[in-house]
Parts: structure tokens; C-alpha cells; sequence
């Protein structure tokens, strides 16, 4: 039995902070996990940044109900899931991913929370556990399911080197060039093909 375990953002999703800071044209917001790899420092910064400017739940919303799944993802999902039971393992927060979910036809999405008062102000942010994507990958292990992996940055590494297959896709030069243990791949084409691969069943496109 197999799992195929996807990152969200990046892999079937824009970048949700980046599209953000372009719309409100606040440069810092554009680090991603892809600058600063330790992702509680990059979460403190985002939510000092979003109180230092009055920004609230509701405005960050407002931009993510504007936004669509990447070209070919929505297509690629569908492929997945006629092949594999699908999981998406995500650093976002459901209270974001919720408008895209719908959009993808709301695959399973393991991901945190955030914390919000009244007012709407994004007071803190809840992880779920530490070190989530391998947790959960070891989690299923525990199921008796061999899982395959994709992901493009930092934060997916140990899901990747976790599962029994892993995958780079859409990944920047720097993280190819780190990990050179894992196939990288930039096209939905590609991704199906190496899903193929490390499949143990005999899959075809
Ligand atoms: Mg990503």
C-alpha cells in the first residue's frame, strides 16, 4: 500500500507570503523557508511584520481567496489519486490553504493553525508538532504504508529523505545542489514519471 505525500506551496500552490507582500508591497514578507530554512524564525518575522502594518487574518484572506493552483496541478492531483491515496503535508495553515483546498477538491492537508483574537490580529501560530512532515511520514510507516514524496525546499528535506522515495520538484538551484540524493524534476510530467518509478506497483501514465 502506497502514499504519495506532497508539499503544497511551491509544489501545487503559489508561494502564499509572496503573493501577499506583492499585494500589499511589503518587501520582507517575501522570505520563504526557501531563505531562511529554520521556519520559526521566519514565522516570528512574518506575524511582527504583519502587526507592525495593522494586518489582520481577513486582509491576508482576501488575497489568497484571489489566487489558483499552479498550471497542471489541479490535473496532476487527479492523476495522483486514481494512483496512490494522497496526503498533502504542509508548513501553511488551514485558517490560508482553505479557498485552494476547495479549488484542488480538498485532498487530505495535514498542516498547523494559527491563533487569532477578536479583532482579527494573528496573535501566534500553532504548530501541530515538530518537524511534522517527517513525523508524519514515520506515522504512516507505523500504518504499514510505503510513502512517496515531493516537495521543492528546505522544510520537505527530512519527508523526503523519510520516505522511501523522494522528490524535488520545482526546487531552487541551491537546494538541488544540497541534495543531490533526490531526484529534481521542474514539469508535472516529470513528477508523474518519477511517482512511476518508485512506485512497487506497475503504473503507467
Ligand atoms: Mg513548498
Amino acid at each position: 500500500m502506497e502514499l504519495a505525500c506532497l508539499d503544497l506551496e511551491g509544489v501545487l500552490v503559489p508561494e502564499i507570503w509572496i503573493k501577499f507582500a506583492e499585494k500589499t508591497g511589503i518587501e520582507e514578507l517575501k522570505a520563504t523557508t526557501r531563505d531562511i530554512p529554520d521556519y520559526d524564525v521566519l514565522m516570528k518575522q512574518r506575524l511582527a511584520i504583519l502587526d507592525q502594518h495593522g494586518l489582520g487574518l481577513k486582509e491576508i484572506q482576501e488575497v489568497i481567496a484571489t489566487l489558483e493552483p499552479l498550471p497542471g496541478a489541479v490535473e496532476f492531483v487527479n492523476w495522483l489519486r486514481e494512483r496512490f491515496q494522497v496526503v498533502i503535508l504542509s508548513d501553511t495553515f488551514y485558517e490560508f490553504a482553505a479557498p485552494l483546498m476547495k479549488q484542488l477538491g480538498y485532498p487530505t492537508l495535514l498542516c498547523h493553525k494559527l491563533a487569532v483574537d477578536d479583532n482579527g490580529r494573528v496573535t501566534d501560530y500553532i504548530l501541530r508538532q515538530k518537524d511534522p512532515k517527517r513525523q508524519s511520514i514515520k506515522a504512516f510507516h507505523s500504518l504499514n504504508y510505503r510513502c512517496i514524496a515531493a516537495g521543492d525546499s528546505y522544510n520537505d528535506t527530512t519527508m523526503l529523505a523519510e520516505a522511501e522515495a523522494g522528490i524535488l520538484f520545482h526546487a531552487p538551484d541551491n537546494v538541488i545542489a544540497e541534495f543531490p540524493q533526490f531526484p529534481a524534476v521542474h514539469s508535472f510530467d516529470e513528477l508523474k514519471q518519477e511517482f512511476i518509478k518508485a512506485s512497487n506497483r506497475p503504473l503507467t501514465l
